[in-house]
């Protein structure tokens, strides 16, 4: 425990967050630029340094005052080298070196990890994750992220991609994903792949539904139409929701199984659709799970937000 300051950075394709906090986890002062992704994303790292060096002498604080930095990024982290692969939302092609130029730059320890890890830790720390041991957290937005936290750390796995609770497989013969499999979580569950099932089930739907129209009718749809539309009842919006939450619970409930947490957080855009979508995933969830684990397993929704990633960023500098 020291009453040294935290400096979180979430780096992101379109916002650079960064937050000023107390080793408690309080955030004292917030602010985000834009991610400048021109000129193969060369302008970031001299971006956060810039950003974090002008705060620091705007707020009348000193280097000696901070612990240090902690960053999440998309891609895959390299934690023996501190660097980034393939962030292709950040036009990184190329390694790049954050740890090495933000720690010259500004003169303070820096300490990396994924985007999803750094929302998990925040959840797990000042979150619906209540500061305990075991937390897995899974994020719906454009594709779907995890993070796990197990006897209170984070698991990296042998090479960094731990977590990858969006590819976990629900269907070997169903959409193709991004990753190069078939039926990855993330071709269901996040919300490309709600609208993706929407127009799939669609196709072969000769009902009445508001949702059909819509789609029939040429309309871009969205996740968030597909939730608002099955809360009305809307008969193939049902349908499209119940298959996304079984699927979610029979992922979940199968983590669950393996690692028994004493919470799994979803978060992230989709999420927004609140305890509509918690109830309908937590009953399949329940369905799938082994009996010790449902008497201690137990399925919330995210509470930080965007706020998840500049906490969970500090945690990575935080002393204990
Ligand atoms: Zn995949």
């Amino acid at each position: 425990m020291t009453d040294k300051k935290l400096i979180g950075v979430d780096l992101g394709g379109t916002t650079i967050k960064f937050a000023i906090l107390t080793d408690k986890g309080e955030i004292q002062q917030k602010w985000s630029i834009e991610t400048n992704i021109l000129s193969d994303g060369q302008l970031i790292i001299p971006d956060i340094i810039d950003s974090i060096n002008h705060h620091i002498e705007m707020y009348g604080m000193t280097s000696d005052q901070f612990d240090g930095i902690g960053l999440g990024s998309p891609g895959t982290i390299d934690h023996a080298k501190g660097t980034i692969k393939g962030a292709y939302n950040l036009n990184w092609t190329n390694e790049v070196y954050p740890v090495c130029d933000i720690e010259k730059g500004t003169g303070l320890p820096v300490t990396i990890e994924n985007d999803a890890n750094v929302a998990a830790l925040g959840e797990k720390w000042q979150g619906a994750g209540n500061n305990a041991d075991d937390v897995v957290f899974v994020t719906l937005g454009t594709g779907v992220g995890g993070g796990i936290i197990a006897n209170g750390k984070l698991i990296q796995g042998a090479n960094g991609a731990a977590g990858e609770i969006g590819h976990v497989t629900v269907d070997p013969n169903g959409f193709m994903c991004t990753c190069g499999k078939r039926g990855c979580l993330e071709t269901i569950a996040s919300a490309t792949g709600i609208v993706r099932v929407a127009r799939d089930r669609a196709s072969e739907y000769a009902g009445d539904s508001k949702l059909k129209a819509m789609l029939d009718d040429g309309q871009d749809i969205s996740a968030k139409d597909v939730f608002d539309l099955a809360k009305e009842d809307d008969d193939l919006a049902l349908i499209v929701v119940n298959y996304v939450c079984e699927s979610l619970g029979f992922v979940l409930g199968n983590i669950a199984n393996t690692l028994n947490p004493k919470y799994i957080v979803i978060g992230g855009g989709v999420s927004a659709a609140g305890d509509f979508l918690l109830n309908k995933v937590d009953k399949a969830m329940r369905k799938n799970e082994f009996a010790t684990i449902k008497d201690s397993t137990k399925l919330r929704l995210a509470s930080l937000g965007n706020g998840a990633g500049v906490i969970g960023a500090a945690s990575l500098i935080k002393v204990d």
